[in-house]
Order: C-alpha cells, then sequence, then structure tokens
C-alpha cells in the first residue's frame, strides 16, 4: 500500500485522556511540525476498548477519534506484561489500577501485580506500545514497539507515569520511573513504535 504522510503543520488528534501518554506523544512531534490536540480537549468520548490485542484497542481509538473530529488522529494503547503472569496485565494494564470509583492509583496497580506473581524465579517483563494513525476516511495503520527488561519490588522513582517504577529496562541498574526522561524516550516501547510511525507517516 502507497504511504499516506501527514502534511508538515497538519493538526493531529492525540486520542487518549491518559495526560502521560499525551505529554510523552506530544513532546515526541514537537520537532516534527505537527500540531496536536488531546481528545479531552476536543471533547471526545472514550471509546470502551474491547480489544484482545494492544494493536485492536488502539485501532478502536484512532478510528473512533478520527471520525468524530475529521482529523487523522493517533492513538497509543500500550501495557505492561509479566512472564511469569504469561503477559498479564498486558492489554488489561489501566484496569488493575483503577479502583472502585473509576479513578485510578498506580501504585495500587504495582501492588495487585506483585501480589499475584507471589515468589517465582523469572523476573522477565515488558512494555508493548501499539500506536495507530486512522484517517478520516477509515484508513488505519499500526505501528508496535516493545521493550524487555525486569520487574523489580519495591518501584523505585517518582518519574514518568503508570507502572515505570517496577520497570528496569534490559542492561539498566535504573527503574524508568529513576531514569531522566530522555533516557527513557531513547529506549521505550512507545519510542520505538515512534520511530516506525515517524518513518513511515511523519512529512519527509
Ligand atoms: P491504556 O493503553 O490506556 O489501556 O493504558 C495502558 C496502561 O499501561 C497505562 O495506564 C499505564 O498504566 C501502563 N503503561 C503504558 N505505557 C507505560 C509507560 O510508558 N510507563 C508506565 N506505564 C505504562
Amino acid at each position: 500500500m502507497a504511504e499516506r504522510r501527514l502534511d508538515r503543520g497538519a493538526r493531529l488528534v492525540i486520542a487518549t485522556h491518559n495526560a502521560g501518554k499525551l505529554a510523552e506523544i506530544a513532546a515526541l512531534l514537537a520537532p516534527c511540525g505537527i500540531e496536536t490536540v488531546g481528545a479531552a480537549a476536543l471533547g471526545l468520548p472514550e471509546p470502551a476498548e474491547t480489544g484482545e490485542s494492544f494493536a485492536a484497542n488502539a485501532t478502536i481509538k484512532a478510528v473512533a477519534a478520527a471520525a468524530a473530529s475529521g482529523l487523522p488522529a493517533l492513538a497509543d494503547d500500550s501495557g505492561f506484561c509479566v512472564a511469569a503472569l504469561g503477559g498479564a496485565p498486558g492489554v488489561r494494564t489501566a484496569d488493575v489500577a483503577t479502583l472502585p470509583d473509576g479513578t485510578r492509583d498506580y501504585s495500587v496497580g504495582m501492588a495487585r501485580v506483585r501480589a499475584n506473581i507471589g515468589e517465582p524465579a523469572n523476573t522477565s517483563a515488558w512494555f508493548v506500545c501499539a500506536l495507530a494513525l486512522a484517517w478520516p476516511d477509515g484508513e488505519v495503520s499500526v505501528f508496535e514497539g516493545r521493550v524487555d527488561g525486569t520487574w523489580v519490588w519495591p518501584p523505585r522513582g517518582e518519574r514518568g507515569f503508570g507502572f515505570d517504577p517496577m520497570f528496569v529496562p534490559e542492561g539498566g541498574r535504573e527503574t524508568f520511573g529513576e531514569l531522566p526522561p530522555e533516557e527513557k524516550h531513547a529506549i521505550s516501547h512507545r519510542a520505538r513504535a515512534f520511530a516506525l510511525f515517524a518513518a513511515a507517516a511523519l512529512p519527509r
């Protein structure tokens, strides 16, 4: 299929209501001459994430935002995967951090994941990010990135968001919650998916 690229100066909806993701994606796009607008700022609804894969959920969010806004839309579906849990929480990562009142508390989410793991020898873990770019006519492309490492307990660091404090990337010692943002962004699942998206869809 022919590549379909965004024009320089194009407006792109970032189809997320997650402030941490919005900030990371806006920072990645800032040097590329693309104007970003968040889904919350446009008052777009949050569709139910009913897919069984990161790619399927990213597609649901991007297609809904592009259809509602009439603009191209980029959605991120991502999560934390633990080998000892067969890859869980995976596409359900946001759910394990959700409290009965609907708010999210990642300290609670990390403690739940740690409790589910028990005492295994296997500390392998990874993050996955699927980025879906949807056009108002319904065309979609998906780009996926992954970073491997280990889970650690207790969580460490105040930086980043979500499950960052309990993940140490392969070859490192500090958690994503301890690393300076530019070091996380150089190797993260989101940066890797973004590099594929940039090569295929950003202005040359
Ligand atoms: P969703 O993609 O909106 O379903 O949510 C994914 C969840 O995965 C987020 O709410 C975070 O808890 C977690 N997550 C995704 N990416 C990262 C990351 O870069 N660092 C830490 N947690 C992440």
